[in-house]
């Protein structure tokens, strides 16, 4: 019996042995570094400049064409080579090089003064910072897993508070956001493994002054704790002075706003969007709960908050006007994504949640619209439905409410606010 067992082990743990070689070998390759990128602001602040080597170890690397590109060089041991650039879709695929070995690329950006509506992206450079979004470092096909050195140059005061420079993981480096800049003040704050990070561009006037920034974190804390716990390790808001940028949640879990904390604290909330929500409740249940959060943590007050329902009602009576029509809420959610003039659903959707939130407390009043929302945020991977929510969760039956003030045309805004 002993002898069998024996015997039947030694092939096993040849094969261990081979499986852990294999591992080893794997290991190796995911931590080599892959490439070294160095990244500079020019004097001008006009454009970056972008030089790296490549270890080529058979793969097609590739630039993503974005804006202001420009002024691409390839060189191998510091002679330039001649290599071919073919576009495919978006990108700029290399061809011609070597199939091993070191090469080296520069490039240029071009950097953006404003960001105009819609998406992020290229490099934006404002008076007291840099934003530079995902697909600007050179794509190295089947080596994503490997690591990239990475450094910034930057003015002096400046430093990074979205990336990290030195050795990291290419896709990450790949597809986060980077942002830069001279701080007015921070805050950093763990809860469990996860970093919150509050950063104030130099020449942000803040409401409520840098007290407001403890709110900030409160609320965050708050969230964290009613919405449920986020994925990932590190999560920022970047506050822009007024006018250079408007309101984005990124991917990677970085977000650069302005200081009319209404924005932050909307963008902050999408970090626990239910992505399964219809467009009307992921922007305007969600701007409602955002206004009255911050109602709830100090960063507004009553006063400006029913500024922000009669500023909803203004723009949405303007709109109607402007366009001689009235559409339902259902409408405007409908032809929102693909037209962003339908975007009533951050006002009559606001107004809808207002009037929601009251009939909910008149049948409970120990509930609120803000309860139903963080279960909608709290189970975020699953689809749910609302009505089913409500009814459960306050014992209201919302049917007849959204029979009026959703699919119908509302007459009357007004009666929402009351
Ligand atoms: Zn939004």
């Amino acid at each position: 019996m002993v002898k069998r067992a024996i015997r039947r082990s030694q092939p096993a743990s040849w094969l261990l042995i081979a499986i852990g070689l294999h591992c080893l070998v794997l290991t190796i390759r995911a931590q080599t570094t892959i490439a070294r990128f160095s990244v500079q602001l020019d004097e001008t602040r006009t454009y970056i400049k972008v030089t790296g080597d490549i270890q080529l170890l058979n793969s097609t690397p590739y630039l993503k064409d974005i804006y202001g590109l420009g002024n691409i060089h390839w060189s191998i041991g510091g002679k330039e080579i001649a290599v071919k650039a073919e576009k495919t879709g978006n990108l700029l695929v290399f061809s011609q090089l070597p199939s091993h070995g070191q090469a080296q690329i520069s490039f240029e950006i071009k950097c953006k003064r404003t960001p105009g509506e819609g998406k992020l992206n290229g490099i934006y450079i404002f008076e007291n910072g840099i934003l530079a979004c995902s697909g600007f470092f050179p794509g190295i096909n089947g080596l994503e897993n490997g690591l990239v050195d990475i450094r910034w140059n930057l003015p002096p005061s400046w430093e990074l508070f979205s990336g990290n420079q030195g050795p990291q993981k290419y896709a990450v480096a790949r597809d986060r956001l980077w942002a830069a800049g001279k701080a007015a003040f921070k805050t950093e704050e763990q809860l469990g493994t996860v970093i919150f990070k509050v950063v104030v561009i130099e020449g942000t006037t803040l409401s409520g002054g840098k007290e407001s920034l403890d709110r900030i974190n409160l609320l965050f804390k708050y969230a964290f704790q009613n919405f449920g716990p986020l994925e990932g390790e590190e999560y920022s808001l970047i506050l822009f002075p007024k006018g250079s940028i408007g309101g984005y949640a990124l991917t990677r879990h970085s977000l650069a706003s302005e200081q009319q904390w209404m924005i932050p604290v909307h963008e902050i909330l999408h970090w626990w969007s239910n992505l399964s929500a219809p467009v009307w409740l992921l922007e305007g249940v969600h701007s409602y709960v955002a206004e009255k959060m911050s109602l709830k943590f100090g960063l507004s007050n009553e006063y400006l908050f029913n500024l922000y329902l009669r500023t909803c009602l203004y723009l949405h009576q303007a709109k109607v006007h402007r366009e001689g029509q009235i559409l339902s809420l259902a409408e405007s959610s409908e032809r929102f994504p693909q037209d962003l003039k339908y975007s009533d659903i951050y006002y009559l959707g606001a107004l809808f949640a207002n009037g929601l939130d009251r009939a909910i407390q008149a049948q409970c009043p120990t509930a609120s619209l803000e309860k139903v929302f963080s279960l909608v945020c709290k189970d975020r991977h699953n689809k749910f439905d609302l009505m089913d929510l409500i009814k459960k969760e306050t014992g209201y039956d919302s049917r007849s409410f959204f029979d009026k003030y959703f699919y119908a045309k509302v007459e009357n805004p007004e009666v929402l606010l009351k």
